[in-house]
């Protein structure tokens, strides 16, 4: 690296802060310094572990904030821990810069820090490179052994439901492409929000151990991961379309059948999607509310192949777009 510093001090100044305090209440016996971490991990449990990469002009535009991009390179992976339903504990940071922009890097790890404290999770190791910026974070979690939710488990019969609203992060993306940013209102600005700093449902997934009978996360679009867990559980299932849940500002910023296929096709709201036996509906929206997570029931699992949405005359809706990816289509 440039300017007389090294990696070193790259990770001495901006990562070694993200260790977090009192490492070893959480099982960390080796962190950030030596040649691999060492994690303590309790009979009885599994480890649940995920990494996902982000590569600036793929996965995110490259004048991204550095602070939304710190963010929201941990959310996407405390996500995936939230559709497994594991408590979530550590990370590692594999960075490729392709300069030594001091800057640039505190902002990043500003809202790497930011990030961290709120899905929980301690950088504990990494690797820091010189080439074209790219963020791959591998996150780790654990579960009681034999209690991960996963895509394989829905049965016919079982309620399908998803946390809090649909569709606000592909709206605020394409307001952001709109790129009319000046003349945006409280409820753009909101949706802009959703899709720069997305929170995993890691508190929800982790209340469903035990009720869920299967779940992912919606990155793709609901249509794309509902039909996840239809095609891994040899199911179906049947939405009804007037149940997706829009929020108010979704609302206010698109005509209605726009809001409604965004909120169906549209990914990136890193909501949790999830099935429920009939018998234990109203347990799993207790134990949702105890988290502050509101869940709605949009449709119900079927044997049939495939998913079906259905307007409120019972008619079949058809939508064109399977899932939303959101880059590939914009060809940044
Ligand atoms: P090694 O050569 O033994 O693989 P490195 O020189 O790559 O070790 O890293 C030194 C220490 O700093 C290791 O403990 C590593 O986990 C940590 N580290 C390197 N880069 C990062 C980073 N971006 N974030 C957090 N820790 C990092
Ligand atoms: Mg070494």
């Amino acid at each position: 690296m440039s300017s007389g510093v090294d990696e070193f001090d790259i990770i001495r100044t901006y990562f070694a802060p993200l260790e977090g305090p009192d490492p070893r209440s959480r099982g960390i016996v080796t962190a950030i310094g030596d040649d691999a971490a060492v994690l303590e991990l309790e009979p009885g449990r599994q480890l649940v572990v995920s990494v996902d990469t982000l590569v600036s002009g793929v996965h995110f535009p490259p004048d991204l904030d550095p602070t939304d991009i710190g963010w929201r390179s941990l959310a996407v992976n405390a996500s995936d821990l939230a559709a497994m339903g594991a408590d979530p504990h550590w990370f590692t940071l594999a960075l490729t810069l392709p300069e030594n922009d001091a800057a640039w890097l505190a902002a990043f790890a500003a809202g790497l820090a930011d990030s961290a404290r709120y899905h929980d999770l301690c950088l504990v190791g990494g690797d820091t490179t010189r080439g074209p910026l790219t963020i791959s974070i591998q996150v780790g979690g654990s579960v009681a052994s034999g209690e991960a939710l996963t895509r394989s488990g829905a049965r016919v019969g079982d309620l399908v439901f998803v946390s809090g609203t649909l569709g606000d992060a592909a709206g605020g993306l394409q307001l952001l492409q709109g790129a009319t940013s000046t003349d945006f209102t409280a409820e753009h600005e909101e949706l802009v929000a959703r899709f720069r700093r997305p929170r995993g449902r890691t508190e929800l997934g982790a209340v469903l151990r035990g009720i869920a009978t299967a779940a992912i996360d919606v990155s793709d679009g609901l249509l794309a991961d509902l039909g996840h867990i239809a095609r891994q559980s040899g199911v179906g299932a049947q939405i009804g379309v007037a149940g997706v849940p829009l929020s108010a500002a979704l609302r206010a910023s698109f005509p209605a059948d726009v809001a409604l296929e965004l909120a169906v096709c549209g990914g990136d709201d890193y909501e949790l999607c999830f099935t429920v036996p009939e018998a234990q509906a109203s347990a799993a929206v207790a134990r949702a509310a105890g988290v502050n997570c509101p869940v709605t029931c949009i449709g119900r699992i079927e044997s049939a192949p495939g998913v079906r949405c259905m307007d409120e005359a019972g008619r079949v809706v058809g939508y064109a777009r399977q899932g939303y990816r959101h880059f590939g289509e914009s060809g940044l």
